[in-house]
Formats: C-alpha cells, structure tokens, sequence
C-alpha cells in the first residue's frame, strides 16, 4: 500500500445553478445551491484514498465551519488529517454559478489555502512517506520548501502544475513525477498540442530539464507518459459517455500515484488510472464522482 502525504489546497465549493449568467449589476434568482468539498489538494487525496492508499493531508483550512466540515469528509476517507491546520483566514471558498448550457462563472478566494506554511511546515516529518503529491493551488514557496525538503530525505515529490497560472518550468527543479493536461504542457513547453504527437514532442522539452518522468493527459485523447531513459507510453482513453468531466484530472493522478507507489508495474498503473478517471467523466460532481478501487477493477474485468 503506497504511504502518500499531499500537501495542497482544500476549498470548499458553492455551486449555485441558474438560467443564464447574470451581467454586471443584475440579480438572478438561483435554481438551487450545493456544497462540495474540493481543491486540487483534497480531491487528490481522496482519489489516492479511495484507491487503497495510506493518505495524509497538509494545508491549511479556516477555523469556520467550512473548515470543519471539509476536514470530517477527508477523515470519513480514511484520509490522516492531523497536518491539517486551522487558520483564522476563512477557509478556502470557490463560488461557482452554472447555467443551463454548463457555461460557467468561478471565483476562487484561497482564503486559509494561502497561510499554511511556516512552523506548520517545519514541524512536518516528510521520511515516511513513498511520495509526496504537489499542486499549484498554494504558494510556490510553501511547494519550494516542500521539494528541497523532500530532495534532502530522499522522498519523490509528484507534481501537477495546476492551475498552471503563476507556475514556471523553474519551479520543477527537483520534482521526480510530473503529470499535467495538455494546457498546462502546452503553457510549460511553449508549444501547441492537439494530439499525442504534439503532447510527445512536449514531453521531450520538458525531459530536457532533467525531469525524469511525466505524463501529459489529454481528455479524450487519453494520455501519454514518458521518462528520461526513453520509455513512451499511450494509455488510451476508456470508451465512456462523458457526463460531467469535473475532477478526472484530479482522479487520474491520485489513482495513478496511490498504484504506482504501491508497487504495481508502471503500464497496470497508467492504465488502472484512465479506467478510474473514465468513471469519474461518467457521473456527475467532482469528489462524489471519484470511484473506489473495487468499482475500477470492476470496469476493468
Ligand atoms: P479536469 O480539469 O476536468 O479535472 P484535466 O484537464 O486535468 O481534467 P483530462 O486530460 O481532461 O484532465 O483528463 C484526465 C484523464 O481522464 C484522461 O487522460 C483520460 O484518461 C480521462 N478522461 C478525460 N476525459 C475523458 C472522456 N471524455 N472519456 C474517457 N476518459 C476521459
């Protein structure tokens, strides 16, 4: 069973649905509002979670009852909470509003998401753990700190630069796995991708900084993986009428990691992953959408 610790963002999502968009001044009539635990952070750890892995969260929530609330779902996982700290920022809030065709409005405020640091990540022991999952939902330094800590005991760290705003390929010394979408691989090489030929010679850039693994995903497309040694894989997408794609990012990579640090071969690894990220596309929401590692070997017999 892989040992992972991630140390990320926790949000909690309003999502309140309407007709249309309001405009600049206007007041809507909501058609009903719902509360979802997210962050890139939580969402990876439940994905790991769900798949069998020992999880550990870090980061920071408010001392509300958001807060509250979003660290009794990761406990309800399985997911240690004890790293979690409680801030007097409010916890991290993102208030979404859908309309009827799926456009939508986000405002993301990282409240407590952005005062984890410091003591807190000082007094965190990093040794026991096989990996170390990373993102880009708190500030580049508190990440910094993680890696060359990490580098120093001896701990991979994984990364995923997303959202890929305010991430630069400097900010990748150190990292041992990096797994992100087309965007943020087009954003990072400069180049345009639109098919797993233009994801490859994205990949071979970004191998050049002396990353030794990574994969690129590419929605339907499926996804690529690659490493220093040469290896290329194409893992495809699973065949699945796409509901609601929110989250397969999020469940490819905690999928991916809680198989691969738990000693499965690499290919069973990337594949188990895309099986468990075309369940997540499948049904609607983002944490709710994440299936258990029975409901995958399930799909995938
Ligand atoms: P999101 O931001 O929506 O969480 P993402 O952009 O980070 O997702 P994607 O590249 O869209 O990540 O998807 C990750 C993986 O999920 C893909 O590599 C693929 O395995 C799976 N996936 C995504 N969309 C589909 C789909 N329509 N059908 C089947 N599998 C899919």
């Amino acid at each position: 069973m892989a040992n992972i610790l991630v140390v990320g963002s926790m949000n909690m999502d309003i999502v309140t649905r309407v007709d249309r968009l309001p405009v600049p001044g206007e007041t809507l009539h909501g058609m009903g509002t719902g509360f979802h635990a997210g962050g890139k952070g939580g969402n990876q750890a439940c994905a790991a979670a769900r798949s069998g892995a020992k999880v550990a969260m870090a980061g920071g929530v408010g001392s509300d009852a958001f807060g509250i609330e979003i660290c009794r779902k990761l406990e309800d996982e399985g997911i240690d909470i004890t790293a979690i700290a409680r801030r007097p920022e409010t916890t991290g809030i993102a208030l979404i509003t859908t309309d009827s065709s799926g456009e939508n409005n986000i405002i993301l405020s990282p409240g407590a998401n952005y005062s984890y640091g410091g003591d807190d990540l000082e007094a965190l022991d990093l040794s026991p753990y096989d990996v170390i999952l990373l993102q880009n939902e708190i500030p580049g330094s508190v990440n910094r700190r993680i890696i060359d800590r990490a580098e120093a005991a001896g701990v991979p760290v994984c990364m995923n630069p997303a959202p890929v705003t305010g991430f630069d390929r400097d900010q990748l010394r150190g990292i041992r796995l990096l797994i992100m979408n087309e965007t943020e691989a087009e954003v990072l090489s400069g180049m345009q991708i639109v098919s797993f030929k233009e994801a490859c010679s994205a990949g071979r850039l970004l191998l050049q900084d002396g990353i030794p693994q990574l994969i690129i995903t590419l929605g339907s497309q499926g996804a690529v993986y690659m490493d220093g040694d040469g290896k290329i894989l194409e893992i495809p997408a699973y065949p699945v009428e796409a509901v609601d794609t929110t989250a397969a990012g999020d469940t490819f990579i905690g999928a991916f990691v809680a198989a691969y640090y738990g000693d499965n071969e690499l290919a069973d690894s990337l594949q188990y992953a895309a099986a468990a990220a075309a369940l997540t596309v499948s049904a609607t929401g983002a944490q709710s959408s994440i299936p258990a590692k029975e409901q995958v070997y399930a799909f995938l017999e």
